[in-house]
């Protein structure tokens, strides 16, 4: 919290001391969203692009001035735990992909690769910390899935309750996983948008600490982690911004976060150009592409019927849909809609072109990526990164849907000769 300033309501811009208000801007209830303010001189003081370019730490704690945390209770936590492991992803070049594509600087930023196997470790990485900060006895989250295993599985390195809402729609591998790091699971029978709402009522009427997205003003700040990483593995020792990225889009937190991680790196002076941010949607649950379409704004978004195979992307009413909107209009970027059947199509296509393995919302990124491409909505000689922000293995049931069933055979060499013949 060191270079904090205060929280910026997104609604009407009222500003507040961080000690203040806990999560929302009083005036606006729970859609009045706030930003993180920070004190970039200070910031500047504190870190440069040559102390990150020397710093030898693989996780988002090498960005302590630019996180909300408390330094000391963050390292105490993170030593020696998974916690200490959150961030720090790989960013691969994806040129056969990119070949395949017509395009020529193509990154894959593998999230898959966070201790609980999704983006959502790096929001609830600030949880944790946040919650043992005030002392919390419990801290929650509704989630479709990931959000909660990342916040489960985070507790359980730093001994830490939590209670979960799942809509009942989650995916089993999402749900054991929960149940396997020792949350109390509360399964919601309804939906996504219905469990949010319980998950902030039973907050507020317990004293629980509550992680849930676009209320906790923090998580956009853990999100940003990923577009410092981006920028600095792009540079060797300075930051270079890429020109796209593609981002799947449920809530609308993840890409708030990556335009807000953008904005502190342009007011530091640190990148010298801002990227267009494509938002993908599914076809079944695409609100924010409407609103975009129809120049809405955030407040005026009513909520939908959505659905979807990208399980972790389907959400009625975006709860971070001020933010989402603001990071694609103020970047120039543009909206997107994938139907289920291209999201399905893209897992197998990303695993055999570059070995990352996706869940389907994860796969809604190079879905896009296809369509941005179809559209004229990225250029051949651009620089573009897409964000996978899940593993394939948190559902194994569309990921065979995709891939299909391997063939059966008996347990002798002619078997195997008669398939090689085949093929
Ligand atoms: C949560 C999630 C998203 C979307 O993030 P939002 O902040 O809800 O827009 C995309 N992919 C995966 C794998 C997720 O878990
Ligand atoms: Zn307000």
């Amino acid at each position: 919290m060191q270079h904090i300033l205060g929280l910026r309501c997104t609604i009407c811009g009222a500003e507040y001391a961080a000690h203040e208000i806990e999560y929302v801007c009083p005036r606006h209830g729970n859609d009045g969203i706030l930003d993180v303010v920070y004190d970039y001189g200070a910031v500047q003081r504190a870190l440069s692009p040559r102390l990150l370019a020397a710093n030898t730490e693989r996780s988002i704690w090498r960005y302590f001035p630019l996180l909300p945390v408390s330094p000391e209770v963050a390292r105490s936590l993170a030593k020696g735990t998974v916690l200490g492991h959150v961030g720090w992803t790989p960013l691969y070049p994806a040129s056969r992909l990119a070949a395949a594509l017509g395009l020529k600087h193509l990154w894959v930023k593998d999230d898959t690769r966070q201790p609980t196997a999704s983006f959502k470790d790096r929001a609830s990485a600030v949880a944790v910390i946040k919650a043992r900060e005030c002392n919390a006895a419990m801290v929650t989250t509704a989630s479709t899935g990931s959000a909660a295993a990342a916040l489960a599985g985070l507790c359980a390195a730093v001994d830490q309750r939590c209670v979960i809402f799942v809509p009942r729609t989650a995916p089993q591998a999402k749900v054991a996983q929960l149940l396997a790091y020792g949350a109390q699971v509360l399964l919601v029978d309804g939906s996504y948008d219905q469990a949010f709402d319980l998950c902030l009522e039973a907050a507020a009427t317990f004293g629980w600490y509550n992680r849930n997205t676009a209320y906790n003003p923090y998580m956009s700040e853990g999100k940003k982690t990923a577009v410092y990483e981006i920028c600095e593995q792009l540079g060797y020792g300075e930051l270079r911004a890429p020109d796209v990225i593609l981002i799947p889009v449920g809530d609308g937190c993840i890409i708030g976060g990556i335009h807000k991680g953008l904005r502190d790196l342009a007011a530091l002076g640190w990148i010298d150009r801002m990227p267009r941010l494509i938002g993908v949607q599914a076809e079944g649950a695409a609100p924010l592409v409407e609103a975009w379409e129809q120049g809405l704004e955030g407040w005026e978004m009513k909520p939908a019927a959505v659905h979807s195979v990208a399980d972790s992307i389907v959400a009625g009413l975006p709860r971070d849909r001020i933010k989402a909107l603001r990071a694609v209009r103020e970047t120039g970027g543009a909206f997107i809609r994938v139907s289920d059947e291209e999201i399905l199509a893209a897992i197998p296509t990303l695993a055999r072109g570059c070995g990352v393995f996706a869940e389907p919302a994860a796969a809604a990124a190079y879905a896009g990526l296809v369509r941005a491409v179809e559209k004229g909505l990225v250029g051949a000689e651009e620089r573009i990164v897409i964000l996978v922000t899940g593993s394939g293995l948190k559902d194994i049931t569309s990921a065979i849907k995709a891939a299909g069933t391997p063939a059966l055979i008996a347990p002798d060499l002619e078997a195997v000769r008669q398939i090689l013949g085949s093929l």
